[in-house]
């Protein structure tokens, strides 16, 4: 298991779905599991940037882990979120038979950021929630890297600023250097 993170509009689902095609790997998002979902609370709570809680991500979580192939390797984007989640993945990677091989982390200038999520369009784009779910990476998400750094996973730091094909070879270089392709 890969584990992507980075702010919003740092460019890890564009890059997610790049490396699992060229590696013949699976992308898993809970984003976009949530963003699929037919239940209106569900999608109300996404438009207010919050995050989803706990217990239901871990459950999405756990449901499309079940659905992968335990033969391939797959890219986990947007969990975990907080410490809470780690935790619970540490706790629950050995029943899906996985381990994590490494941790991606997508470095973006917060100027770059504001502009690529201003011209994407989503609902939950407007000026209040984009600053809100940058907090909440902040606050919440990006101290988990310094916790696996602790727990001496492999944690790469990548150059996100630029376009989408040079940030990629950037990703393919650094998981090839890491031999885990
Ligand atoms: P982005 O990469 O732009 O932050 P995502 O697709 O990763 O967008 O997530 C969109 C929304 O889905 C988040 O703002 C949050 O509400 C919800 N979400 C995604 N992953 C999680 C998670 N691990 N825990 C709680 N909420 C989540």
């Amino acid at each position: 298991m890969v584990l992507f993170f980075g702010p919003p509009g740092s460019g890890k689902s564009v890059q997610g779905e790049l490396l699992v095609k060229r590696n013949g790997w699976q992308w898993l998002s809970t984003g976009q599991l949530f963003r699929d979902s037919s239940d209106p609370a569900v999608l109300q709570r996404l438009a207010t940037g919050e995050l989803i809680d706990d217990d239901m991500t871990n459950k999405v979580l756990a449901d499309a882990l079940q659905g992968t192939d335990r033969g391939t390797r797959v890219v986990v984007d947007g969990y975990p979120r907080n410490r809470a989640q780690a935790e619970w993945l540490e706790a629950h990677l050995p029943e899906h038979g996985r381990e994590i091989v490494a941790v991606i982390v997508f470095d973006v200038p917060k100027e770059e950021i504001i502009k690529r999520l201003a011209g994407r369009g989503r609902s939950e784009d407007t000026p209040e929630v984009i600053e809100r779910r940058l907090q909440i990476y902040a606050e919440n998400t990006k101290p988990i890297v310094d916790y696996y750094k602790e727990q001496g996973a492999p944690v790469i730091v990548i150059d996100g600023s630029g376009n989408v094909d040079e940030v990629h070879e950037r990703i393919q270089q650094a998981i090839e250097a890491c031999s885990l392709v």
